[in-house]
C-alpha cells in the first residue's frame, strides 16, 4: 500500500502519511496494524522513516564524519539491527545494550561503551568483546587496565572528557561544570601520565556536551569548542589521536512551538571544522557524531485504544488503555519542567476534522497519567485508536512499566 500525504498536520505526523483515511505506519493503516499486532497498546516504528533520516544526515554531513547510534534511545533488537545496516557504529551504555550491538553485523571495533559506573563485570565483558571503552573516571581506567591484564588482552579505550565549557539550550546538559560524566578536561593530562606504562590502546577522545538541542548555531559552537579542546589534548597525547567523538545532541521537535533543527547549518559548520582543523591536525582520527533520538524519535508511535469516554463537569475525557507506564515522556514526567502535549491524533479518523476539545488520559489510577491536555480531535469513541507521536526514543524502556502491573506492550518495526 502506498501512503498518501497528510495535509494540515505537523510535519512529524505528516511524515507517516495516510491510507484509506487512516494514519499509516510503514504504509499499513493503523487499525489493520492493530489487528496484526493482536493487542493494544503497542509501539510501532517505521523502518522507512529511520532509513530516510539517516539518508538526510548523510547528505548534510561531510563524508569524513561517521554516524553512531546511541542504543539507549531505542534498544529494540530489530531497530538496532536495522540501524546497524545504516550507520557506522553503535554506542551502548550497559552490558545488555552491548549484547544487542554485538548481535548485529557491525564489528566490535565499531561498538563503543560509554556511561558512568561501569562495573568490573561490564568492563570485563567489554574488554573480552573488543569494544571501545569510553572511560569516565580514573577508577574506571584502573579497572580497565586490570581487566586487560587478567584477560591477557589489550583494551581499546577512549577518554570521555567533561569539557571546560557548557552548552546552553540543551534539554539535558551532560558536560561542563561538575559532572558524573567523563573526566574533567584539566585532569586528562594526569590520566595520560598514569596510562603511559599501561597496556591499553588509547584511541582518542569523546566529548558529549548535551542533549535535545534544536539550535544549530549552539550545536555548531559546541562542536567548534570540542575540536579546540581535543586539539589541545592531542598535543599532550603521546600517540596519534585515532578517534574523535564529537557527541551529538541533535534535538527533535516535541511540541507545537518547537522548530526542527537546521541540519544543513550543522553540517556546513562541521565541513568547515573538518577542512580547517581536523584534516590538518588529526589526519588519523575516525570522526564520529553519535545520535539517539534524532535517528529514531520521530519514527515511532504509541498506539492506544479508547476504553472509555466520559464527561465530568463539562470536560470530556478519553480514557485509553495505555499510559505513562509505557510512554512516560508524553505524560510530562520524564525530565520536563512544564508539561506540554506531544502530538496526538485519532489514527483511524484522519480524514475527519477536529471538532471537539478533549482530555486524553491513561488507565493508571493517578492524575499524573495525562497524555493530552485539552487537545482538539475529531469525535472519538470507545474502540477508536488514539496515537501519540515522538514515541520512537526514550519510550518504552524509559517508562515505569511495572507501575500498576498492566501487561507490557508489544513493539513492532514496520
Ligand atoms: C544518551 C546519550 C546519547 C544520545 O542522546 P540523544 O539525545 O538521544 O541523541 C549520546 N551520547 C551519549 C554519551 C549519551 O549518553
Amino acid at each position: 500500500m502506498t501512503a498518501q500525504p497528510l495535509a494540515g498536520v505537523r510535519p512529524t505526523v505528516a511524515a507517516f502519511g495516510s491510507v484509506d483515511g487512516e494514519l499509516a505506519v510503514g504504509g499499513i493503516p493503523v487499525s489493520r496494524l492493530a489487528e496484526r499486532v493482536g493487542s493494544t497498546p503497542f509501539f510501532a516504528y517505521d523502518r522507512e522513516l529511520i532509513t530516510g533520516r539517516v539518508a538526510q544526515l548523510r547528505a548534510a554531513l561531510p563524508d569524513r564524519v561517521q554516524l553512531s547510534y546511541a542504543v539507549k534511545a531505542n534498544p529494540m533488537p530489530a531497530v538496532v539491527q536495522h540501524l546497524a545496516t545504516l550507520v557506522d557504529s553503535l554506542d551502548v551504555a550497559s552490558a545488555r545494550e552491548m549484547r544487542a550491538a554485538l548481535d548485529t553485523p557491525l564489528a566490535a571495533t565499531h561498538v563503543s561503551f560509554a556511561g558512568p559506573g561501569k562495573t568490573d563485570a561490564e568492563i570485563t565483558q567489554a574488554v573480552a568483546a573488543g569494544v571501545t571503552i569510553e572511560m569516565e573516571s580514573a577508577t574506571e581506567a584502573a579497572r580497565v587496565v586490570s581487566a586487560g591484564e587478567r584477560l591477557g588482552l589489550r583494551p581499546r579505550v577512549a577518554v570521555r572528557v567533561n569539557p571546560d565549557f557548557q552548552v546552553k539550550g540543551s534539554g539535558m546538559r551532560m558536560g561542563g561544570g561538575p559532572q558524573q560524566f567523563g573526566i574533567d578536561a584539566e585532569q586528562v593530562p594526569a590520566l595520560l601520565a598514569d596510562l603511559a606504562a599501561a597496556d591499553v590502546d588509547l584511541l582518542g577522545y569523546h566529548v558529549f556536551a548535551g542533549s535535545q538541542n534544536l539550535n544549530a548555531s549552539i550545536i555548531a559552537e559546541a562542536q567548534r569548542k570540542t575540536v579546540d579542546l581535543v586539539l589541545a589534548l592531542a598535543e599532550r597525547t603521546p600517540w596519534p589521536v585515532r578517534y574523535l567523538n564529537l557527541g551529538g545532541g541533535f534535538g527533535i521537535p516535541y511540541f507545537d512551538r518547537d522548530r526542527p533543527l537546521e541540519l544543513q547549518a550543522v553540517g556546513d559548520n562541521l565541513a568547515d571544522l573538518v577542512h580547517a582543523r581536523i584534516d590538518p591536525h588529526l589526519p588519523d582520527a575516525r570522526v564520529v557524531i553519535e545520535l539517539g533520538r534524532y535517528l529514531v524519535g520521530e519514527a515511532g508511535v504509541y498506539v492506544t485504544r479508547v476504553v472509555d469516554r466520559k464527561v465530568s463537569r463539562g470536560r470530556t475525557y478519553l480514557v485509553v488503555d495505555g499510559g505513562m507506564h509505557h510512554q512516560l515522556a508524553a505524560s510530562g514526567n520524564f525530565g520536563q519542567v512544564i508539561r506540554r502535549n506531544y502530538p496526538v491524533v485519532v489514527g483511524n479518523r484522519m480524514a475527519e476534522a477536529p471538532t471537539e476539545t478533549v482530555t486524553v488520559v491513561g488507565c493508571l489510577c493517578t492524575p499524573l497519567d495525562l497524555l493530552g491536555d485539552g487537545v482538539e480531535l475529531p469525535p472519538a469513541d470507545v474502540g477508536d485508536l488514539v496515537v501519540l507521536f515522538q514515541a520512537g526514543a526514550y519510550g518504552l524502556t524509559a517508562s515505569p512499566t511495572a507501575f500498576l502491573g498492566h501487561p507490557e506492550p508489544v513493539e513492532v518495526l514496520v
